[in-house]
């Protein structure tokens, strides 16, 4: 028996990196797993291997937040899970950041997972309620500096994710936000291990071991909501240091 068998998962940005991992985990815990992406050919191979689905979904798209979920819920069943995945990141100094780069990152972190949150609602109160776990980052726990426009969307991303818990924990409905450090992805491509040397832990993380987190959350963490998981190889602790020669 799996751990989130006959549940409906709803993934964004699960083509690939984070959202693959997390896809194929609940796909082999029993879970309906739809995969929604703007990487169609990606998404629709992935959604074949695992026994899943896929729907092209840009989450800054309110509509197309509304009929995706419309769809799923139809054709599918009622939403017991949404994992607001998908994120972009842009390194710009504050003083040159441009308006469309703030907008655009923004518009898919902060702004597609309040779109994601209210798509759902109904749907999951509907079966009872039901678990919505937001990707915020370390960015959404301290400052990094040429990363002002994410860690703004981040910082957003925790506290809309407590809020929301306040708002739907009368529908049965958890909110709670994972907080990932320096996960191998398509994301971090060209970051080389000096960007973990000084981490309690000093190795990029795997997408596997954050899904197992996201795992834990949707079905054992039945307690837990408006809340932090942090899964950072220690990144936020403090630095290692080396003492001096
Ligand atoms: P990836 O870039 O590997 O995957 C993100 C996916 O989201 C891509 O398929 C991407 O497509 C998609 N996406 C981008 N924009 C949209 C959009 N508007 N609508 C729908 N999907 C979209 O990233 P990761 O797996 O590394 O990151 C997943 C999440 O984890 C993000 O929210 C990220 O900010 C967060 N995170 C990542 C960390 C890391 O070290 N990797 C650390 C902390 C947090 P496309 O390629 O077209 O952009």
């Amino acid at each position: 028996m799996g751990k989130l068998d006959g549940k409906v998962a709803l993934i964004t940005g699960g083509s690939r990196g984070m959202g693959a991992a997390h896809a194929r985990l609940m796909a082999s815990e029993g879970a309906k797993v739809v995969i929604t992406d703007v990487l169609d050919d990606e998404g629709h191979a992935l959604a074949d291997e695992i026994g899943g689905t896929y729907h092209h979904l840009d989450v800054t798209d309110e509509n197309a937040w509304a009929s995706v979920v419309a769809d799923v819920h139809a054709n599918v069943g009622p939403i017991g899970v949404l994992i607001n995945n998908a994120g972009i990141v842009g390194f710009s100094p504050i003083a040159t950041a441009s308006t469309d780069e703030w907008n655009r990152v923004i518009g898919i972190n902060l702004t597609g997972t309040f779109f994601g949150m209210r798509a759902v609602v109904e749907s999951m109160t509907s079966a009872g309620g039901g678990v919505i776990i937001n990707i915020s980052s370390t960015a959404g726990l301290q400052g990094y500096s040429n990363l002002s426009a994410y860690v703004a969307s981040k910082w957003g991303v925790r506290g809309l994710t407590k809020s929301a818990a306040l708002d739907l924990g009368q529908h049965g409905i958890r909110v709670v936000s994972i907080h990932p450090g320096p996960i191998k992805t398509p994301m971090t491509d060209g970051f080389g291990d000096e960007m973990t040397a000084q981490q309690a832990i000093p190795r990029f993380g795997l997408p596997e071991e954050v899904a197992a987190m996201a795992l834990f959350i949707a079905a054992d963490a039945t307690y837990t909501t408006g809340t932090e998981f942090v899964i950072d190889g220690g990144a936020t602790v403090g630095a290692a240091l080396q003492p001096p020669q």
